[in-house]
């Protein structure tokens, strides 16, 4: 009933098709490193101990998390969980990641502001996420703009906490490749793959903010449209 041609769906298709191009990059890069092993002959998560260590972080634990790429930090739990392809793999992608995690165990021991932002921003944004497509769309069903502009704000909250997110994992990568050299566990040859690794998996996460970005062009042309036809 309420179905007519709608021609800013091509943002959708244009982000659908970046991520593909990006998550395509990335799988690519990683499965080429990680046939490459590390000549320091360490697993990724003793190389993760090691920076952990030497690092004097003393109060985080390294444990194991099923998936593939489902490697994080959690910093309430202190907790630093690497996956099952991750944890015992002696390749270089393995141990670029398992640095990268302990990147930002170094930044909740430093107490990196944008860190603790960010953790305080997720059950908003969840909220928010969660409640703005419906305002829209029943806005736009029933013509209200004001509505509609709420469900658009209400979505900008994603795309303020991808923006967030994005130097926290910059920096969460400088801080593996430093630590990696400092601590001698790669020479430069090893840091350069590890480099175009998690710059792989930094992409995909400028992906989704653009994305995102691209997703509040077309409510915001959507909106407008809407209030000419009124
Ligand atoms: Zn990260």
């Amino acid at each position: 009933m309420f179905y007519y041609y709608d021609p800013t769906y091509i943002f959708v298709i244009i982000a659908v098709i970046i991520t593909m191009i990006v998550q395509g990059y990335m799988t690519s890069t990683f499965s080429k490193y990680e046939r490459v092993e590390s000549k320091s002959g360490l697993t990724a998560s003793e190389a993760c101990r090691v920076i952990l260590d030497r690092s004097n972080i003393t109060n985080v634990s390294i444990g194991h998390v099923s998936g593939n790429l489902t490697d994080h930090y959690a910093p309430t739990k202190k907790e630093l969980n690497l996956s099952d392809t991750t944890y015992n793999s002696r390749s270089i992608a393995a141990i670029g990641v398992a640095a990268h995690e302990a990147g930002h165990a170094i930044q909740d021991n430093t107490n990196m502001i944008l860190l603790s932002i960010q953790m305080r921003l997720v059950p908003v944004v969840n909220f928010a996420s969660r409640l703005s497509i419906p305002v829209f769309f029943i806005g736009f069903i029933l013509g209200i703009l004001d509505m509609i502009q709420f469900g658009i704000i209400l979505f900008s909250a994603t795309l303020v906490y991808q923006l967030i997110t994005l130097p926290i994992e910059f920096n969460a990568s400088g801080n593996a490749i430093r630590t990696l050299r400092e601590y001698n566990i790669m020479d430069e040859s090893e840091l350069y793959a590890v480099k175009k690794v998690l710059t792989a998996a930094a992409l995909t996460y400028v992906a989704a903010a653009a994305s995102t970005v691209l997703q509040i062009l077309r409510f915001v042309i959507l909106m407008n449209g809407r209030s000419r036809r009124r």
